[in-house]
């Protein structure tokens, strides 16, 4: 290569994040990190980023994948370094500083991913290369890696006419800074609103729900007192336990109206005009619409086949779920109740369906589901289907005294990655359960193991007691390990495909299918034990609880395809200026005819996936997913053994290692020998088909 090296010379001035990373893992010094050095941190490092694009760019020999491609698969690594602690501490433990340097550098990062999209001559080299790909060469991986690049720019407006490129700049600055508001928004509505308690209030409330009522008050400066908050984790065990309806509807209605109260934290705007920008962005770059646009490049491919999908289940889940409501309906009748069933009914009266039907509450499954023995089981079927090994370090130095971190083995005790969690709720984590990594895995030069963690919004339990969970949290926690395990088993050279870097519709399938790990019978008998007594759940709870998988599938699945439907159709508007979102939410509810007593999973004022959280047009992707989970965990079953070797090998090599290494729908077929059928779903969720 004739050009030279290039120079790495930005100041570090004592800034731990411009600093080479030096102790156990390469982990970010965290104990150093203060959020004054994150602007001087972004700005030298975005200087660097731009040189090294510039330097490509300028490069005065041919085009070559070396000097070219992997050239840029080499740049930002000291951007890529304070954007992960950056980002992953604004999600997991922000502050009035961090928020506002969010909000200052959500657009100028931006800005200069629209500038190297948008460089001219980067765009040369690249479209050179892919004109002449079948030339030069390539392995498989190189190939896919160049096809994404040429995706991505082309995808970003290169290659569009000279006199759109100012407003696709302008329009990416402003969609990231609301993105950064709305999500700020809904933090703010979720941490400004409590509930607060007296003892008659909380009477008939489980043991647990008590406990954690009260220390939310203590924490919140009302001891001797009980708060619910709008965290998933209090409002909605609340809402599936307390007898008292006037609290219940007082707590949905709060909760329901996250991002929708007037004021600074109204996103009702927000939405709008992210949803009109979009669509212009779209209009711009030649596709018909947002939805259109987003979905060319997933395993979907066109908004009509995930429409599809979504339309298939809709009807029978609404039939299960009418079903459901008679039921439910049945039983506030039988208590003296004189009223229909409403939203906030629907948890507490399915709740005491679920105790005559199948003779037991959630409440008796909790004291089997310790945080500690669910953290053990995602661990051991780790172990047994991949090899891997997990030793807890307690050296480190992380970002808050709750996060714990695990060193990764593989199968012949190499280091294979550094492993993070960070479980309870607190007011500076953002609500829901996600996976996020400080660094991705790639061997370009020399492996770099990938540093992954998973932060969830378990409720905290007392001082030296065992925090408990639900059932769906248990699957949460399974969920967001198999995401982690997708970042952490991830075995390719490039870093644009490595770990999760794969289509939206997709990523999910390894996530979704490791949650069937949790439920399988051998699993609980060896995890579910009580987190006193040592027992192992008794086998008729365990029955229960299998039997009661179906229970409720109905009001699941509206409640999240309605969600999805009016994600989807949002994003197929072609023009939506001056949408009243709120306005066309209750268009398209009335339209599918969604139930009155259920509501959307996230209604569209605090729709976090879709306004800041990249599931935009594509919150469809967990059923997408979902048709190759549910076939998928068959394919274990049909074996007869949920940890058979020469399946999980080719999970791994197919599907985990894989990253976006190949087309997906062909990774699927070498995993499984044979397509996806959807018909797995549906009796998975004990759906009919075409009912
Ligand atoms: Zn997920």
């Amino acid at each position: 290569m004739s050009r030279e090296p290039l120079k790495t010379d930005a100041p570090a001035d004592g800034n731990p994040l411009l600093e080479p990373w030096t102790g156990p893992f390469e982990a970010p010094p965290f104990d150093r990190v203060e959020p004054r050095h994150f602007r001087p941190a972004f700005d030298a490092a975005l200087d660097e980023a731009r040189r090294e694009i510039d330097a490509v760019a300028a490069d005065p020999e041919p085009p070559t994948f070396t000097n070219t491609i992997e050239a840029l698969e080499r740049g930002g690594r000291r951007l890529d370094k304070a954007a992960s602690v950056f980002f992953n501490l604004a999600g997991a433990h922000t502050n009035d500083e961090l928020q506002a340097i969010e909000r200052a550098i959500a657009p100028i990062l931006a800005r200069h991913r629209s500038d190297t999209y948008l460089n001219e001559a980067l765009f040369k080299r690249i479209d050179a290369l892919k004109t002449s790909a079948g030339k030069l060469g390539l392995t498989a991986e190189q190939s896919r890696v160049l096809d994404r690049y040429h995706l991505d720019f082309t995808r970003a407006g290169a290659g569009a006419p000279p006199e759109i490129k100012p407003r696709l700049k302008a329009i990416s600055e402003r969609l990231a800074t609301l993105a950064a508001e709305f999500g700020q928004h809904v933090l703010k509505d979720e941490n400004d609103w409590l509930m607060l308690l007296d003892e008659a209030d909380v009477d008939g409330l489980p043991d647990f729900l008590v406990a954690s009522a009260a220390r939310i008050a203590a924490d919140r400066g009302h001891p001797g007192k009980y708060a619910i908050t709008l965290a998933r984790s209090s409002v909605e065990p609340f809402l599936q336990f307390s007898p008292r309806r006037d609290l219940r509807e007082r707590a949905f209605r709060a909760w329901t109206a996250r991002g929708e109260n007037g004021g600074l934290t109204d996103n009702r705007a927000i939405a709008g005009e992210m949803a009109r920008l979009r669509a212009e962005r779209a209009r711009l770059l030649g596709y018909e619409t947002y939805a259109h646009y987003r979905l060319a490049d997933t395993m979907a491919k066109t908004p009509q086949a995930a429409l599809d999908l979504l339309e298939s289940v809709w009807a029978p889940a609404v039939a299960s779920a009418a079903r459901d409501e008679e039921a439910l309906q049945a039983i506030a009748v039988g208590e003296g109740g004189n009223f229909r069933v409403a939203p906030w009914d629907w948890r507490y009266l399915t709740e005491k369906r679920r105790r005559h039907e199948f003779a037991f509450d959630e409440g008796e499954l909790k004291p089997y589901l310790s945080l500690d023995r669910m953290i053990e089981a995602a661990f051991y079927a780790a172990n047994r289907l991949f090899g891997l090994e997990f030793v807890e370090r307690f050296d480190l130095k992380l970002y808050h005294p709750d996060v714990r971190a695990w060193e990764v083995r593989g199968a012949g005790g190499e280091p294979k990655a550094l492993f993070l969690g960070d479980y309870f709720a607190r007011p500076s984590k953002r609500s829901g359960a996600w996976m996020s990594s400080f660094r991705g895995q790639q061997k370009l030069d020399e492996p770099r193991l990938p540093i992954v963690v998973n932060v969830m919004n378990f409720a905290r339990a007392a001082e030296g007691e065992a925090s408990l969970l639900s059932v769906d949290e248990a699957r949460t926690l399974f969920h967001e390990f198999g995401h982690a395990l997708h970042g952490m088993l991830s075995d390719v050279t490039y870093p644009r495909i490595s770990g999760t870097h794969v289509a939206g519709d997709f990523v999910e399938f390894p996530s979704q299918l490791f949650e069937h790990w949790i439920q399988a019978p051998e699993m609980l008998r060896r995890f579910a034990l009580h987190h006193e007594t040592g027992e192992a759940m008794p086998e008729a709870l365990i029955d229960k609880l299998l039997a009661a998988r179906r229970f409720n599938q109905g009001f699941a699945t509206v409640e999240y395809t309605a969600s999805a439907l009016v994600d989807l159709k949002l994003h197929l508007e072609p023009e939506p200026s001056g949408l009243d979102v709120v306005a066309f939410e209750r268009e398209e509810l009335e339209r599918i005819g969604m139930p009155e007593a259920i509501a959307m999973r996230h209604r569209t004022p605090h729709f976090q996936h879709i306004f800041s959280g990249g599931y935009s047009a594509a919150y469809y992707s967990y059923l997408w997913s979902e048709v190759l989970d549910a076939d998928g965990f068959e394919a274990f079953e049909e074996t007869g053994d949920i940890f058979d070797t020469g399946l999980a090998q080719r999970l791994e090599k197919f599907v985990y290692a894989a990253g976006g290494a190949r087309d997906y729908d062909e990774a699927y077929r070498a995993f499984r020998g044979r397509s996806p059928s959807p018909a797995a779903l549906f009796r998975k969720r004990g759906l009919a088909a075409g009912a």
